[in-house]
């Protein structure tokens, strides 16, 4: 074992600008949310982010494994970090909103719920109207996004006539599933005595449709399904490698000899079984990032896209291939040092989406990633806008409206750090030939993501 390389540091200690956004970028007391017009944020719970506790019993943990085991992957540190049952992160903290460590394009505007609605329904029509229509989020946070998509659903009820919704959440945080069941459900939830199924808890929305959570995807019903992940990706585990005159070479978390109360990046001197599997042979970069959970999933979702029909929305910031080091920490809506206090502060990276179209295959086109600018532009957010201007009475709310859609997608706010890109099935992309041929698929290659706007289906 030994240290990593000084030009090696510097790759870590360069942060790269923040993606997450925080409060001051996004004037959040200007926020259409904020103001309280739809679900105010000083009615929404928040919690602090550092607990006590938290600490040092993370840091005592992590310790005790590398003194047992030896140096960590980047990728169990993150896991543990973030998701140890007892004390990681998102299992014990509400990290979003005004007094957590960040905020997301869900809490900033009803608005874009209510877009992504719109495509959800769509997209169940383009499939031709299937009976049952499962509704899916991985990672929904408060929330937030779901109870705006269900708003759509209930507006647009004749369009769905006949089709059997249902919510399916996938959320590893017992903490966030019970403000997510306060959001939707108010008190029609049950935790489930025995979680056999997979569900630990069910419910009943506002609008009567049946919701259920799961901690793993693989626990969702097979069936028709829309799937959505907003800022889900990032948070999942990835190893970091090196290029070194050796060949790659994973990167490791250690306890620093000369502080035991600190933690150090080192690279591990002989090849690991991640480092040997997950880089392609013709990678030209000298540093990588890998996240095979992501990898994992996205094969679940293009395996069931492809059998049972549905579609898929990842929408996160990240980037095609190119990107190298972008592990990073979040705490209060500033950057924060990633092996420092863990568990006191989120930690992301970028999304790989050239990783997530290699590992989705065959099963199913992969389209983008657009800009989240360009998506909310087709699906008609000017139009959304214009609407609720015009409903508006006072001038506050106005201009509450105009600084949000501004966040959404002003390109040097969140239009174009956060990318969109889509799984759908073969059938959805087959075109009608001449009468009496048949389908035909649409060519291979890059292509846009084919969305309705809001004026489509009529709802202004
Ligand atoms: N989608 C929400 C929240 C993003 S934060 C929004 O945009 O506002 C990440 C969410 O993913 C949280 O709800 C967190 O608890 C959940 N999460 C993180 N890792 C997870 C995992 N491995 N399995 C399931 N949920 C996870």
């Amino acid at each position: 074992m030994f240290s990593i390389s000084r030009t090696c540091m510097r790759s870590f200690t360069h942060i790269p600008a923040p993606n997450r956004l925080s409060l001051l970028d996004c004037y959040l007391g200007c926020s259409q949310r904020a103001a309280g017009r739809w679900t105010g944020i000083s009615s929404r719970r928040c919690l602090s982010s550092v607990e006590g506790q938290t600490v040092p019993s993370m840091l005592r943990h992590l310790t005790s494994k590398i003194k047992a085991t030896g140096p960590i992957t980047v990728a169990e540190y993150m896991r543990e970090v973030l998701t140890n049952p007892v004390s990681g992160y998102y299992v014990k903290n509400d990290m979003l909103g005004a007094e957590g460590d960040f905020i997301t394009s869900p809490e900033i505007s009803q608005m874009f719920g209510e877009l992504i609605g719109i495509w959800c329904v769509s997209e169940w029509m383009a499939a031709g109207k299937p009976k049952a229509f499962q509704l899916v989020e991985l990672g929904p946070g408060r929330g937030s996004l779901t109870s705006d998509i269900l708003r759509v659903f209930s507006q647009l009820q004749s369009a769905l006539k006949g089709a059997a919704v249902s919510v399916h959440l996938v959320e590893v945080s017992p903490k966030l599933s019970q403000v997510q069941a306060e959001c939707l459900a108010g008190d029609h939830t049950q935790v489930c005595v025995s979680d056999e199924e997979g569900v630990y808890r069910t419910g009943t929305t506002q609008s009567g449709l049946p919701v259920s959570w799961y901690h793993r995807v693989e626990d969702v019903p097979r069936g028709f399904s829309i799937f959505l992940a907003h800022e889900f990706f990032d948070a999942l585990p990835i190893h970091k490698f090196q290029k070194t005159e050796k060949g790659w070479r994973e990167i490791m978390v250690d306890i620093d000899p000369e502080a035991p109360e600190k933690l150090r990046f080192v690279v591990f001197p002989a090849p690991t079984l991640a480092s040997t599997t997950l880089i392609p042979a013709d990678e030209k970069r000298e540093h990588v990032e890998v996240c095979p959970d992501s990898g994992v999933i996205v094969q679940k979702l293009a395996n069931q896209i492809a059998v049972e029909g549905g579609a898929a929305l990842i929408a996160d910031y990240g980037h095609d291939g190119t990107k190298t080091d972008t592990f990073r920490g979040f705490r209060g809506h500033k950057l924060h040092d990633v092996l420092l206090a863990p568990g006191t502060a989120d930690l992301t990276a970028d999304v790989d989406f050239s990783y997530l179209r290699r590992m989705a295959g065959d099963e199913v086109v992969c389209m983008g990633p657009i800009t989240q600018r360009l998506f909310l532009k087709n699906m008609g957010i000017d139009t959304r806008l214009q609407v609720l201007l015009r409903n508006c009475r006072d001038a506050s709310t106005h201009a509450q409206l105009i600084q949000s859609y501004n966040m959404l997608i002003n390109p040097e706010k969140m239009g174009h750090r956060f990318q969109f890109f889509s799984l759908l099935s073969h059938s959805r992309m087959a075109e009608p030939r001449e009468e009496g041929e048949g389908l035909k698929r649409r060519k291979k290659g890059r292509v846009p993501l084919p969305v309705a706007g809001f004026t489509h289906l009529g709802l202004q």
